[in-house]
């Protein structure tokens, strides 16, 4: 059995990346690109080739779309009391959760992610789907209104097959986010993973086929965004569009949608900034700001990317964030001893690299400098230091979201002026404030312009607590909440004069 940096394969892993080609799920079997293309799956950590995928075109996409719309009107999901879709969705859970470790291992390997932060992942999915099948159960197929002079009820029903195009950072989780609700709502679902990271996804599809989920209900359609993710954002079959991602392509995705009138959900990236009052807790603050900007080596959209440090307090924050900053253990994911991971591929590193070059010549200064790191034994791989810039924040790498290791540090002097600058991006994702004074804190968070504001913490996801993003951050709905579940009913409204 092959072992990776100490790390035995699960047998499972092993057997999954094995197969010559993996290929797409469509009506609960494995197909193949009709042309017969495939594309490779890398590991960022080293370069090596994962796996050979399957690489679908707009007519494999359009038939894996016509699965599900089959599967939607003839599988009896859609109409199967819902106590009876909400056993299979924690069937489904379960046996995710008996497959902990070689998930988590296929997604440590495909995306860069260090290991335990992959179990932490698949936990959250089996969670997500456990937390939707349990809601489901709570929501009233028919709701009777009580109106004047007539009888009314609104009714619910799914609405179809749904589409869902998923980014490279969180493969395994956003894959739960998006699906869980619309399934447990008796929706039939097409993902397109990421071309950086199919693997996670394309093993779900098969365990939800092998647990019961009926053929066609869940199909996984890998291949690039140019053309399979395309093809889904054009499929004018789809009753709902979810779209993860960078907003450029959230651009192409709502476009596409707005010409088949489908409505579309978008999450997109963040600027997001950390107010640090100086009457905080400093290395607790100090200890919990660095854990979030290199956690997924920087790779997470709703991170705090703009740290904003009270006047007073300014130089002691940034000596104490520098020494933790430089502790920071770089290495393969897979080895235990690693506290952060390679970047994804080699144009995200050359992305983060460059903002770093692009940030210097605009002023900024390199308090703490980054650029590319090397690491014994994997001299493929794609790795970069933390760093901390320093300056305007007008300056290019304050502006635009970097997607790395990189932090930039602004001092300000007064409550006002802390919100006034957190809130100057077009972004709105997520934004923290930090103090020990909780009414201050609750004053700023609310004031922040965007989906999220965070008391003491930075990146805090909690099942029931909505997550969205507002202004260029994204729109149509969040995520993790009994709002998301009631976007994947369509209502009928039914009313009779007495
Ligand atoms: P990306 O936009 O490049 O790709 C996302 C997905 O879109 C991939 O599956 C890709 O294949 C597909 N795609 C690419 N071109 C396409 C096209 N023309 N038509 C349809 N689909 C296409 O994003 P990325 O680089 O994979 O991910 C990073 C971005 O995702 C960052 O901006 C990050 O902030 C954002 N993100 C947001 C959230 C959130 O919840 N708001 C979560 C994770 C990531």
């Amino acid at each position: 059995m092959a072992t990776v940096q100490g790390q035995e394969l699960c047998s499972k892993a092993q057997a999954f990346l094995d197969q010559s080609i993996i290929g797409g799920w469509v009506n609960g079997q494995p197909a193949e690109a009709a042309d017969g293309g495939t594309f490779e799956t890398h590991d960022p950590g080293n370069g090596e080739v994962l796996a050979t995928i399957a690489s679908f075109q707009q007519a494999d996409v359009d038939a894996a779309v016509d699965s599900a719309d089959a599967a939607f009107n003839n599988s009896g999901w859609a109409s199967m009391p819902v106590n009876e879709r909400s056993a299979i969705l924690h069937r489904l859970a379960d046996a995710v959760e008996e497959q902990l470790e070689t998930i988590a291992q296929l997604e440590s390997l495909d995306c860069g992610k260090i290991l335990e932060q992959a179990r932490g992942d698949v936990q959250n999915f089996i969670d997500t789907t456990r937390f939707f099948a349990d809601l489901a159960l709570n929501i009233e197929r028919r709701t009777v209104l009580a109106v004047k002079n007539h009888e009314a009820s609104v009714v619910r029903h799914p609405w179809g097959p749904c589409g869902f195009i998923i980014p490279w950072n969180f493969p395994f989780l956003l894959c739960g986010w998006g699906v869980a609700p619309a399934l447990a709502a008796g929706n039939t679902v097409v993902v397109k993973p990421a071309e950086d990271t199919p693997l996670s996804t394309l093993y779900v599809a098969r365990l939800a086929t092998e647990i019961g989920v009926p053929d066609g209900v869940f199909n996984v359609v890998p291949g690039y965004g140019e053309t399979a993710g395309a093809a889904v954002s054009n499929n004018p079959k789809f009753c709902r569009m979810s779209f993860t991602g960078s907003p450029e392509v959230g651009r192409l995705v709502a476009a596409a949608s707005g010409k088949n009138l489908t409505p579309v959900k978008l999450e997109l990236g963040g600027k997001g900034a950390a107010v640090v009052f100086d009457d905080c807790d400093l290395e607790f603050t100090a200890d919990k700001l660095v854990e979030a900007i290199t956690f997924h080596t920087g790779q997470v959209c709703c991170d705090a990317t703009r740290w904003l440090i009270h006047e007073n307090i300014y130089d002691k924050f940034v000596d104490e964030c520098v020494v933790r900053m430089k502790s920071v253990q770089v290495g393969h994911q897979m080895n235990g001893e690693s506290q952060m991971g390679p970047v994804v591929n080699e144009k995200q590193r050359e992305r983060v690299l460059g903002y770093l070059e692009k940030g210097v010549a605009g002023g900024a200064e390199m308090v703490l400098e980054g650029g590319a790191a090397s690491v014994e034994g994997c001299d493929s791989g794609h790795y970069v230091k933390p760093a901390l810039l320093a300056g305007s924040l007008d300056n290019v790498a304050a502006v635009e979201e970097i997607f790395g290791p990189v932090a930039y540090m602004a001092p300000f002097s007064s409550e006002e002026e802390g919100i006034k600058l957190a809130n100057n991006t077009d972004y709105g994702l997520a934004n923290s404030v930090w103090s020990t004074d909780l009414a201050k804190c609750q004053r700023v968070a609310e004031a922040f312009e965007s989906g999220n504001g965070w008391i003491n913490s930075h990146n805090v996801i909690v099942h029931g607590v909505p997550y969205a993003g507002v202004k260029k951050s994204g729109m149509g709905g969040g995520v993790v909440s009994i709002e998301t579940l009631l976007d994947y009913y369509r209502n009928i409204s039914v009313i009779r004069p007495l």
